[in-house]
């Protein structure tokens, strides 16, 4: 296949099954076009994954495409955007049609789950990368950032997290002990946050996407709010199978292992109730404090985590 007829037979088809009436311009020209409705503003981020860096080599078409959207729209929940479309760079070091087939297959299904619409995109020759842009809207200024959590604010996070950093152990694992397929669905298939993201507008002061790690991530909006934290670790949620699986490092994996795309955010009490109402798997694990800096809260104790200690955390296991 060459360019033009891969992007007719591969990515057409995905551009024509997630067509919205947004995208005014899609693929066929040499820019997309975009409408914005009066009184929104536009979200947009890009991501790159890099073979053999962010996803491990010989890796499953189908998941790559799926993450590859998945952690891109994890941006966009995180900024309690709505979904509307994205652009895909693809850098394949030969076009196979098989490979493309399933590539296509995953970003379609990832698409239509997330309510995105592929709306243009380069291909080019190279070693394997995949680089996708979101877009998304907010109502002018509804937009949630990193940087307004306050003294007294709940620290919250949704699902359970360490699974994902959990099922990179088992990504060449065959058989597979029970369970395990648990942990590398959350790895293969993560679930961008989108409807929450979006009912955290007006009532979180602050979020982010857990693409780092717990420590790592609540640490940037301490340090982009200029406040600090207690977190009770007995409180962060974990999964039954990861409990089963790996009951001795279930905590540093929570704690520390990115690849979960749950959002962490901060929110003023009184809105506790009101977001559980709309999103019933959320859990409190800690507050926001004045000062500055991190401390995990044990049964036997109490450990400061300082705001220049978190990269040391950054790095799962
Ligand atoms: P140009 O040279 O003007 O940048 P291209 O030849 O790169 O145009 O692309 C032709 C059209 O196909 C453009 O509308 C572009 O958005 C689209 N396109 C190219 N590659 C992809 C892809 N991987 N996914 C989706 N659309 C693509
Ligand atoms: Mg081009």
């Amino acid at each position: 296949m060459g360019e033009f007829e891969l992007i007719r037979q591969i990515f057409l088809p995905v551009a024509e099954a997630t067509a919205t009436p947004a995208v005014r311009l899609g693929i066929g020209d040499d820019c997309a076009i975009q409408s914005l409705p009066a009184g929104t503003e536009l979200v947009f981020s890009v991501d790159t994954l890099v073979e053999g860096v962010h996803f491990p080599r010989q890796y499953e078409p189908e998941h790559l495409a799926w993450r590859a959207l998945a952690v891109a729209a994890s941006d966009l929940a995180a900024m309690g955007a709505d979904p509307v479309c994205f652009t895909l760079a693809l850098t394949l070091p030969s076009s196979d049609q098989a490979w493309l087939e399933a590539f296509g297959h995953g970003l379609q299904a990832a698409a239509r789950a997330f309510d995105l619409a592929l709306a243009g995109g380069d291909t080019t020759r190279g070693p394997l990368t995949v680089t996708i842009q979101v877009h998304g809207t907010v109502p002018d200024g509804a937009a949630i950032t990193r940087g307004g959590a306050r003294p007294a604010d709940l620290v919250c996070v949704s699902g359970a997290l360490g699974d994902a950093g959990a099922a990179l152990g088992w990504l060449d694992t065959e058989p597979l002990p029970p369970r395990a397929s648990e942990l590398l669905a959350r790895y293969h298939r993560p679930w961008p946050r989108l409807g929450l993201g979006k009912n955290l507008r007006g009532l979180a002061t602050a979020a982010i996407d857990i693409s780092d790690g717990l420590l790592a991530d609540l640490g940037h909006i301490l340090t982009a709010s200029g406040v600090g934290a207690t977190l009770d670790v007995s409180r962060v949620p974990l999964s039954p199978a990861l409990r089963t699986l790996h009951a001795d490092r279930a905590e540093s994996l929570a704690l520390q292992a990115g690849d979960d795309y749950e959002l962490c955010f901060t929110l003023p009490p009184e809105h506790w109730e009101r977001v559980c109402q709309l999103d019933p798997g959320l859990t409190v694990i800690g507050r926001i404090t004045r000062e500055s800096g991190l401390i995990l809260k044990r049964d036997d104790g109490e450990e400061r985590v300082h705001a220049t200690g978190y990269d040391h955390f950054g790095a799962a296991q």
